[in-house]
């Protein structure tokens, strides 16, 4: 047996209540970040279409510093500076990822839908005794600690936000030492609608609790919404009530994926997936398969974080692999097998639920590639580790940022 320890940046998020002061604050420091991330955006965008000049994160901050200097954008110094140097660099982060292929070209920030968010690095907060004030204020921040950092942590990064139901967040980064023990269990998991996963186990692992309810209630507040009128009092009034609802769905479920996730990581060394990642190809948009999607995206991103933190393999197996017509005891293969089928016999004699036998062939796929090596893993970077860090790890704020 072998045990190894790891460093790992683990961020922890609660709620807080700021001071009328406070919220006046962030709300500026808000609307300066969008204001500066839009600014250097263009200026980025211009200078590319215009004379195929690429603008690097060092050029936009000597614009940054220019804008405060102007009379129009003076007020930019009333924040406090890193947030908006943060902003920078989280696009500079988004121009990395587009010339890598990774993601779309940047986009714009709108005041309507865009998360409001700040982030302040070391030399713009003081944590002390449990307290964390912020740049530009006086009074520590009024924090629900609905669970506790771990002992002597300290945060290296502080991102505040508002949600779109208009709750106050703070996450804070913070250094964490992770034991890694190895697990003796493997596990293949099948991602369902009805059940939100069934493992190979024989478990089916139900959604949320309330779920269901509270898709009715979305549903109807949403409905509620669209008849309203435009810019009318009551159109406000709707869309706080959707995003009350949503806030209160995703809250449940991120939830329920913590445990779930933090649960099939103790227990187990290897865990093996469906890559649903085309599964968009079969456009269906009814609310269940939109939440659902949502769900299956972050279970796999909290997943495949943890197992890293851990030392576990994650292994994603092709989806079209005829994981549910295959009979898991002696592998022959059924010739239909429509979705309304929940149960069936093989030849064989062998009696299947239709998921808990898709979640075995799934395991057993996934053990099948891990034992072939690392050449025919699934092409995807993030199925072993890779992406998880960097989602862990703000690039920028450790780190020095590439000169493209
Ligand atoms: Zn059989």
């Amino acid at each position: 047996m072998w045990a190894m320890s790891r460093a790992v940046k683990r961020a922890f998020k609660y709620r807080f209540y700021p001071s009328p002061e406070q919220a006046a604050e962030l709300a500026r420091t808000f609307g300066c970040v969008r204001l500066v991330y839009n600014l250097a955006l263009a200026a980025r965008t211009e200078a590319w279409t215009l004379r195929q000049e690429r603008v690097n994160y060092n050029a936009t901050s000597a614009m940054l510093t220019a804008w405060k200097k102007t009379e129009e954008l003076a007020f930019l110094n009333e924040v406090s500076s890193v947030p908006l140097q943060q902003a920078l660099r989280h696009l500079q982060v988004a121009y990395m990822n587009f010339f890598a292929k990774r993601a779309k070209y940047p986009t714009f920030k709108s005041k309507k839908k865009s998360r409001k968010s700040a982030e302040y690095t070391t030399s713009a907060f003081r944590y002390r005794d449990g307290r964390l004030t912020l740049a530009k204020m006086d009074q520590p921040l009024d924090i629900v600690w609905s669970r506790p950092l771990p002992d002597g942590a300290t945060p290296s990064t502080v991102t505040v936000s508002q949600d779109a139901a208009g709750r106050w967040l703070v996450s804070l980064l913070c250094d964490d030492v992770i034991e890694q023990v190895p697990a003796s269990g493997s596990v293949g998991i099948d991602a369902g609608l009805d059940s939100l996963l069934t493992l190979s186990t024989g478990e089916k692992v139900a959604n949320p609790k309330h779920e269901r309810r509270d898709r009715a209630r979305l549903a109807r507040a949403q409905r509620n919404l669209s008849k309203k009128e435009k810019g009318s009092a009551n159109r406000a009034k709707a869309r706080l009530k959707v995003a009350r609802v949503h806030a209160r769905i995703t809250d449940r479920r991120r939830d329920h994926l913590h445990k779930l996730t933090t649960r099939l990581v103790r227990e187990n060394q290897t865990i093996v997936i469906e890559d649903l990642t085309v599964r968009n190809m079969v456009k269906n948009h009814t609310l269940a398969r939109a939440i659902s999607d949502a769900a299956w995206r972050q279970f796999r991103t909290m997943l495949e974080y943890k197992a890293d933190w851990y030392g576990r393999e994650v292994i994603a197996v092709d989806r079209w692999y005829p994981s549910s017509k295959l009979c898991s005891a002696c592998g022959a293969l059924a010739d239909k097998m429509p979705l309304n089928v929940r149960t069936w016999t093989c030849r064989c004699g062998t009696v299947h639920d239709r998921d808990v036998n898709a979640a075995r062939n799934i395991l057993a796929a996934g053990l099948a590639v891990s034992a072939c090596g690392a050449g025919v893993r699934p092409q995807r970077e993030s199925s072993r580790t890779g992406r998880p860090a960097v989602k862990q790890e703000p690039p920028g704020v450790t780190q020095g940022i590439p000169v493209l």
